[in-house]
């Protein structure tokens, strides 16, 4: 593999593969195969000893899938990582290649929906225990320790609510219990966001979002800073099945080609749409970690390359004006998911977190007039068009209403 680069955009174009390896071809072939030939007897049994690096079969690493998990390690800066078959395959592998009975585990919230229900109802099973404490709170963190913690697993910015855990602080725990720090960079991205350089153990990723970008497939990865974490990932990832399969890998290494071009054109709407949504009448508060309203402006900028492309608003007519709106906009998709090409909203108290009773909503910080959009690369001011005659429907909808 050469290294003649050392910048984020050369890694995800040229990270992973080496023409030469494939008879020159510039896009890394898919390796669309089971199983692959041993030559020989002795090739075969070196294989399985571990002393040749040829591949076996495909559940237990294909080269297509390899090119992708070389990439994105580097782009983590980790020393190699695992691809999944989804983002909660890479979240499953985390936690059950690193927990066991009789262990706990912290955890911050607000989290992606099911990571949080995999830990509650299924970990739970199997007597892993769970305390969670709000993202923003590192002293509640640092409370939560006991001698049977076995792991630290956060996810910043956190989903929907854009509130920051504080990376520093929480390797700090971490480090002074001698257990791993897992974090789930979905949101960010390596992009805007490399938690493994600033002290974190492990970086799982859902590439269905940024990494892929285009809304055509799901998968996960996981990165890990150390070889022995790494070799434990990987050996629940094959045995549980959650690997990733040869066309998937293409594709997603055909999306992260293009990943700063995106995140940055992506961001720079969704920084001007923040601030233009700042000034609009029908919004009560707009949450982006690149505006100086955002309690953590000052810890985006020091452990962030930049705020990313997701913000929250809150519409002052509360659920209504959500439901108003979702039905209003045009050109912007109501659908879940974020970080795609395409501006996609969504309303967090009637859809993601429906589920979630309305007590504990408001503990997690889902109020009734939330507003998720995952801005995309449209043009900014076909964006802000579609917003604008949107919320004209949704304050005549208030004012119908009296
Ligand atoms: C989407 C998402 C996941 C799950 O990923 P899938 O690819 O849908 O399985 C996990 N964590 C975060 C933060 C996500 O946004």
């Amino acid at each position: 593999m050469s290294h003649e680069y050392k910048g984020r955009n050369s890694k995800a174009i040229h990270a992973g593969f080496d023409p030469a390896d494939h008879k020159g071809a510039v896009s890394v072939p898919i390796y669309q195969s089971s199983t692959f030939a041993f030559p020989n007897a002795e090739e075969g049994a070196a294989r399985f000893a571990g002393t040749s690096s040829g591949p076996i079969y495909t559940r237990l690493a294909n080269p297509t899938v390899q090119a992708l998990e070389d990439c994105v390690a580097q782009l983590e800066n980790g020393c190699g990582a695992v691809a999944t078959a989804t983002g909660m395959a890479a979240v499953s592998t985390v936690l059950l290649s690193h927990l066991r009975s009789g262990d706990h585990l912290i955890g911050t919230h607000p989290l992606y929906g099911p990571s949080r229900g995999l830990i509650d109802k299924y970990l739970s099973r199997f007597g892993i225990t769970a305390t969670w404490v709000p993202a923003a709170d590192s002293a509640a963190l640092a409370a939560a320790v006991r001698p049977e913690t076995r792991m630290v697993y956060v996810e910043t910015p956190a989903n929907p609510t854009l509130d920051l855990v504080d990376l520093a602080a929480a390797v700090k725990v971490a480090r002074s219990a001698r257990i791993p720090l897992a974090v789930d960079n979905t949101f960010a991205g390596p992009h805007l966001q490399r938690p493994l350089e600033q002290g974190a153990d492990i970086v799982l990723h859902s590439m269905t979002k940024s990494l892929n970008g285009h809304a055509d497939v799901v998968a996960g990865i996981v990165v890990a800073r150390d070889p022995a974490a790494l070799a434990a990932c990987r050996d629940a990832a094959i045995t549980f099945g959650m690997t990733m399969d040869p066309h998937q890998a293409w594709l997603v290494l055909r999306g992260i080609r293009t990943l700063g071009m995106r995140v940055e054109r992506a961001q720079e709407n969704a920084w001007k749409i923040a601030r233009w949504l700042e000034t609009h009448g029908a919004v009560a508060w707009v949450r982006y970690p690149g505006l100086k309203s955002h309690p953590q402006h000052e810890l985006a900028r020091k452990q962030m390359a930049g705020p990313g492309a997701v913000l929250a608003f809150e519409l002052r007519g509360g659920v209504e004006a959500g439901r108003e709106l979702m039905n209003g906009v045009r050109l912007i998709t109501l659908a879940v998911s974020l970080g795609g090409v395409e501006s996609l909203i969504e309303h967090p108290a009637s859809m993601t977190h429906k589920g979630v009773a309305a007590d504990e909503q408001l503990r997690q910080g889902i109020t009734p007039g939330l507003v998720r959009l995952a801005v995309g690369c449209e043009d900014y001011e076909d964006l802000r068009t579609d917003l604008e005659n949107a919320l004209v429907r949704v304050e005549a909808a208030a004012e119908t209403l009296g």
